[in-house]
């Protein structure tokens, strides 16, 4: 393998990982095999002891394609290490699990996607893990819930769907203070728009299925951390427990990751002109877009992101404008994946947030009228007009 580690991002996401067999193919084979043959017996039993560079046994414990895309992610996240998931929330659940015991004491951000809640809310507890739940965007509610045995913090760097945004260097200014770990869920900023690791991150967690793949195709997922966490602790506890990737899907990945750094701006620009857009009609009551001035984090994202980002939310006057709006699109589409090339309108209140009561779902700035956008990569023009003519009839 070639040592990538000089060059800028958008190379490596072209070339880091990649390994080329004894045929010399252009693009990354896919190594669609569960196990490897041992030349010898005694082979074997060396590999079981101790596995060398770039040895396999299982691909429940690693393959040579999911390698690649652990590589390639890592080296543009400038992680030492990572360890890639079937899904999302195969790596959120790893990342908890693995490192979590009863007894052990967690502060999280409430504002959190569903399944994250579920684990972090109804899960954790049933294993005797104490979890106190803060305003993630408050530094103050961080700095009086995190205590000297407080194991771990958790956060969404930006948060679904209402786009919060987490100061990340000033959380973990407070959890390694007590000598927690700071794990953040980066999806919604993307490893293109913000290098969560640098700004102070242990552990970073990506669901590949959303910018990653970027076409709706597959479902992933990767943990990133030192070599002495993913290694060490992460490991263990995912190579015995199945939440292993599997080899087509991380080919997949590996190929969207080489166009990710073109979609993902190609996408916020469009994301910032739609915020901007939205935002001068005077039927739309709220536009939240980090990107803006006038999102209550702007200054945070300013300071932490290269852009704004590829989602926005807008709120119209009730559900029934939000799906006369959904239902008269033609562009976009509705559906609840983000990140794709198509733009994606989602009315959380009554899909990704239903389970929620309302009382819960305002606390979280959810209301019936508020709809997610997924900006895609249409053109623009063609989003704004067919966004022109939905708006008349909602
Ligand atoms: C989608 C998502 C996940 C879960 O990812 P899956 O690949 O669907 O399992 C976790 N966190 C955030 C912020 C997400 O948007």
């Amino acid at each position: 393998m070639t040592d990538t580690s000089d060059w800028q991002h958008r190379t490596k996401l072209v070339h880091s990982g990649a390994r080329r067999s004894q045929y010399g193919e252009v693009a990354e084979a896919v190594y669609l095999t569960q196990g490897f043959v041992y030349p010898t017996a005694e082979a074997a039993e060396q590999r079981f002891i101790e596995l060398g560079e770039d040895e396999f046994i299982y691909a429940r414990y690693g393959n040579p394609t999911v390698a690649a895309f652990e590589d390639r992610i890592a080296a543009i996240e400038g992680a030492e290490a990572a360890f890639a998931t079937a899904s999302g929330m195969a790596a959120v659940n790893g990342a908890l699990f693995s490192m979590l015991k009863a007894g052990d004491h967690v502060v999280s951000a409430r504002a959190l996607f569903g399944s994250c809640l579920y684990i972090v809310e109804t899960l954790l507890p049933r294993f005797g893990v104490e979890v106190t739940f803060v305003d993630g965007t408050d530094l103050d509610q961080w700095r009086a819930a995190v205590r000297d045995d407080t194991k771990l913090v958790f956060f969404e760097t930006m948060s679904n769907p209402v786009l919060e945004v987490i100061d990340v260097a000033g959380v973990a200014e407070i959890a390694h203070a007590k000598g927690a770990m700071v794990v953040a869920d980066n999806v919604f900023a993307t490893p293109i728009l913000m290098r969560a690791m640098e700004r102070g991150a242990d552990v970073v967690i990506y669901s590949a299925t959303k910018h990653i793949d970027g076409q709706g195709r597959c479902l992933g997922g990767v943990v990133l951390g030192t070599e002495e966490f993913i290694r060490g602790t992460l490991e263990p506890y995912l190579k015995h427990t199945g939440g292993a990737l599997s080899p087509f899907n991380a080919w997949v990945m590996l190929n969207g990751l080489t166009t990710l750094d073109l979609r993902v701006r190609a996408q916020a620009a469009t994301a910032a002109r739609l915020a901007d857009w939205f935002a001068e009609k005077n039927t739309v009551t709220r536009v939240l877009y980090p990107g803006r001035a006038d999102h209550p984090q702007h200054d945070v994202a300013a300071s932490q992101m290269e852009t704004g980002g590829t989602m926005l939310a807008i709120e119209l006057a009730d559900q029934a404008a939000a799906f006369r709006f959904l239902n008269a699109a033609t562009v976009a589409i509705i559906s609840n994946n983000l990140g794709d090339a198509r733009t994606i309108l989602t009315h959380p209140a009554t899909t990704t947030h239903q389970r929620l009561d309302e009382e819960t779902r305002a606390a979280l700035g959810i209301t019936p009228g508020t709809i997610r956008i997924s900006a895609g990569l249409e053109d623009a023009d063609d989003l704004i007009a067919d966004f022109a003519q939905a708006l008349a009839k909602a």
